[in-house]
This record gives C-alpha cells, structure tokens and sequence, in this order.
C-alpha cells in the first residue's frame, strides 16, 4: 500500500509523533489531515480562546509539513465521512491516528473505526498522548483494578519502562493534485475569543517555552511552584493539551534533582486523570463518589445566578478570587494554586455545582482538557477521587494569600484598582478604615466590592451542607 493517511487531532507536532513516523515508514507517500469537527467546535466545551490556539497550532504544524515537502490537508467534515472521502480521493489503504482515551474521543473513534471498518481501510493506533504509552493498563497490586488513588499510581507509572523519544521526519510526501485546503480564521469558525492576552499556539511556541522553563525555572519548581506572585511554572499545559509537544519528550528531557522530580509528577497528575476518566467516563458527568449523587451537597435554590456572575467577573470581593477569575479572562489561563482557590470557593463558599464551574473554565481556558478540568473540578468539590475527607479542602482565601501571595504581588497584577491598598488590608479590603479607602482611591463597595459572603459562616454552612448529604 503506497498511502496512508495521518489524521491529526490533539498531537498537532511533527517531533516524537509516533503515528507519523509509523506510517511514514511503512508507506511511501502520507496525507496529513486535520478535521474541523462542528460537534467539537460548537459543542459543549465550546471555546473562542481554546480554538483559537488550536488554529495557530495548525498553522505552524503546516509550516513545519512544508518545509518536509509536505503540507496539511484541511477539511470541514466529519471524520468519519471525511477520512473515507480523503482515502478514496487519494488511494489510502490505512489511516493512522494518536490513541485518545477521553468519552468523546472514544465514541468519536468508534464511529470512525466502523466506517473505516466498512470502507476496507486499516486503522493503526498508536501512543503519544501521555508519557507513558497506554495510561489505561495501569492496575492496582492488590487488586489488579483501575487505580482511583494517585500516590500508588504515581508509584506504579514512575516504574514503567518508557519508549524512545522520536525526531522529526525529515520528509513527508504528500500524492500529487491535492487540494490542501486552509486553516480558517476563527471569524470564519464563527467563533470569537474572550481573552486579550493569551499564549500563541503552535509546535514552535512549545519548544520555546519549554526551554525558557528548563533554563531558568525547573530547579526551583518544588519549591516555588505555588509562589503566585513568580509565576514561576511551566505554562506548558495548553501545548500538552494539543500534543505541540510530546509530554514523553518533554519528560526525558528532565535531568535529575528535587525540581525536575517535582515536575515530572506533575505531569503524572496528568496521565493519572487520563486514567481516571478512561475507566469511569461517568465522570464527565457526574460524581466520581457515587454516595454524593443527587445528594444537596451543593445549594440548588436556584437564587446563586449574582453569586455565580460576580465569581465569573471577578467581584467577589476576595482578592485572591477576583485575581484568579481575571487572570483567566484576560489570559486564558490561570495559575494552578489560583484555580485551586477559585474552585473552592465556588463549590464551598458560594455552595455552586461544580459542573457550572468546569463549564465556565472549559469556555475560557486554552488548555481546557476534559479529563484534567473534571478531575480537578471533582477534587476541590471533594466528590472526586480524592481520598480526603470534605473539611480538609474548604480553602480560606486570606490565608492562601498570605502564603502564596504574601505581597500581593499577583493581587495587584489582576485587580489593578486594589493597586494601593496597603500591605496590611490587601487580604481583606473591607477592613479598611474609612480615610484610608479615601486617600488610596478606593471606596469599598463602589472601587471594589464589599465580600459577597463571609468566609467563616459560609465554611459552616459548607459543613453542614456535605455532613448531611452524607446523612451525617
Ligand atoms: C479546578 C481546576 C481545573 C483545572 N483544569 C485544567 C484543565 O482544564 N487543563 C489542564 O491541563 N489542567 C487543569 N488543571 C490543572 C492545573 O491547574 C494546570 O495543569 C496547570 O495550572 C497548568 O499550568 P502549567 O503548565 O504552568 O503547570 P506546571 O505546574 O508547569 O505543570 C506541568 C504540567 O503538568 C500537568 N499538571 C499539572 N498540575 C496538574 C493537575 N493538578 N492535574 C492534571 N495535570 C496537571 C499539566 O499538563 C501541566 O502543564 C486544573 C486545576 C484545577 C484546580
């Protein structure tokens, strides 16, 4: 068989790709594709910011095709027409694709596998999503079951053999006479962005901001990961969201030594999750926990919709909160200690589901990932697989602040108009006498908002909430 197909989805990269390199040797010319999904583009998760990353990412992957002879070929269509259609046109007898383990990825491929089924093609999956090549066969020792807890898991996936980092192919051949297509603006995707200021996308982008880590950042990452204010971690989530990178590649490039340890597991929070949701797709829906379902662990009186506003907008009152909640508009992404304050204060403060939350972050972040946003939204609600109990992740936003925001450094970066507050009142401004609020420019109430609930009583309330769901 002379052709094969490459069908691209989130590895859009040509380094350590290992569906390219499988089919570049064992055929002599390779149409690389990429399908632009309505389902995914308009759907659930649906995302100005995120396609937006997704669009510079294929740019760049058909600069980096071009400059091997070849270019990516670009359809509007669903893969499992379009991948037939694409065979026929161009004599392809097997289509190679990155195994993905996601609910939609899952029931997508299963529809693709019987029309390539049925069309005579061959399908080959292959590794390259996660460091270690296949997430799902991780099994516990006592058991042999999935794992649901992370330490052994961690324990188990650090043990396993990794496969060799691949380079780039140095041609790709494409069938002559075909119509490439273009990559679209995300205007002509009838889509807009919210974000002002977010990261390009792309291959190249990628590899710059994994060295600017490795030179300058990884070896103080254990101990200055959570600093909010540095804003010293890697930024490389939206890139291993959609395979820019190879998260294998960026793993053997780690030397040793406790920041590089601190990372790499990291990474596996990643694959753990991608574990998780593989073996329990229930998740993306509901709790992980089945004794939290349908149960009133959250409030659902119907009167958080102003609550549930001035969290998206950043007006809580809480400066941390409002912080992190902008960061993400302006940027697309927000710091992980930050996402972690966000997240409880909306499931335990406020008492929202957290199904509105990963809603809210799934529209605006650009790496938006199923498997980690629900895994994540699961364990600060402590519904999820997080063996903790309820109480030990109410988190008190003046406290954070004081340990990983302890000049406000972060604060004032986000919520410019907390810019002068002193040191002393910056973690709660409504403490703020009435001549200092005035001579510092801002009036508590009109310059920023008065706290829209008080932490103490809302953690009560939050206790109460979760005790009798559990009919404690
Ligand atoms: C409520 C909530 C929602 C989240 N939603 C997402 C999401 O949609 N997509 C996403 O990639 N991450 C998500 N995270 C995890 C984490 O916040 C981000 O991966 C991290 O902030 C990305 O920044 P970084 O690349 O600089 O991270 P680094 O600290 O440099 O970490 C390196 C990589 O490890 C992985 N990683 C790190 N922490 C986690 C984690 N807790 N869970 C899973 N993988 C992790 C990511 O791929 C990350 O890029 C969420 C966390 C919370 C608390």
């Amino acid at each position: 068989m002379a052709t094969a197909i490459v069908w691209f989805r989130r590895d859009l990269r040509v380094r350590d790709h290992p569906a390219l390199r499988a089919a570049l040797e064992l055929h002599e010319q390779v149409v690389p594709v990429f399908f632009l999904d309505e389902r995914l583009l308009h759907g659930r998760f649906a995302s100005g910011n995120r396609t937006q990353f997704m669009l510079d990412s294929l740019r760049d992957l058909d600069d980096s095709l071009r400059e091997r002879g070849g270019r990516l070929v670009v359809r509007r269509a669903r893969p499992e027409r379009g991948l037939v259609e694409l065979a026929r046109e161009t004599g392809a007898g097997a289509v190679y694709l990155s195994r993905d383990v996601t609910p939609y990825a899952r029931a997508r491929g299963g529809g693709v596998a019987q029309a390539l089924e049925g069309a005579g093609l061959e399908l080959h999956a292959l590794p390259g999503l996660s460091v270690v090549d296949d997430v799902t066969a991780l099994r516990t020792k006592s058991g042999d079951r999935p794992y649901t807890v992370f330490s052994p898991f961690h324990r188990a996936w650090a043990g396993l053999e990794r496969r060799e980092v691949l380079q780039a192919p140095r041609k790709v051949e494409l069938p002559e006479g075909i119509d490439p297509g273009a990559v679209p603006s995300l205007a002509e995707l009838g889509l807009e962005r919210d974000a002002a200021e977010q990261a390009p996308g792309g291959e190249s982008a990628a590899k710059a901001t994994l060295e600017r880590f490795l030179d300058s950042r990884v070896d103080r990452y254990a101990d200055d990961h959570d600093a909010l204010g540095a804003d010293r971690t890697s930024r490389l989530s939206p890139h291993i969201h959609f395979g820019t990178i190879s998260p294998r590649s960026i793993e053997q490039r780690l030397s040793g030594g406790k920041g590089a340890e601190a990372f790499r597991r990291q990474l596996c929070w990643r694959d753990f999750y991608h574990h998780v949701i593989y073996h329990h797709p229930h998740n993306a829906r509901e709790e992980f926990q089945q004794r939290f379902r349908g149960t009133s662990y959250y409030r659902d009186d119907g009167t958080d919709d102003d609550a549930f506003a001035a969290w998206c907008e950043g007006r809580t009152g809480y400066p941390l909160v409002d912080a992190g909640m902008r960061q993400l508009w302006r940027e697309g992404w927000m710091h992980n200690r930050a996402r972690l304050v966000v997240g409880s204060f909306l499931t335990k403060d406020l008492g929202i589901d957290w199904r509105r939350g990963e809603r809210w972050f799934m529209r605006l972040l650009i790496d938006g990932d199923e498997a980690n946003n629900n895994g994540n939204w699961q364990w600060i609600a402590s519904v999820g697989t997080d063996p903790q109990p309820y109480f030990r992740r109410i988190y008190n936003p003046k406290l954070q602040m004081e340990r990983h925001d302890p000049r406000g450094a972060y604060v004032r970066r986000h919520v410019p108009e907390l810019g002068d507050v002193p040191d002393e009142y910056l973690r709660e401004p409504w403490t703020m006498p009435e001549e200092v609020q005035r001579e510092v420019g801002c009036h508590i109430g009109d310059d920023y908002p008065a706290p829209i609930v008080d932490h103490a009583e809302a953690r009560r309330e939050a206790l109460d909430r979760y005790r009798t769901a559990l009919g404690g």
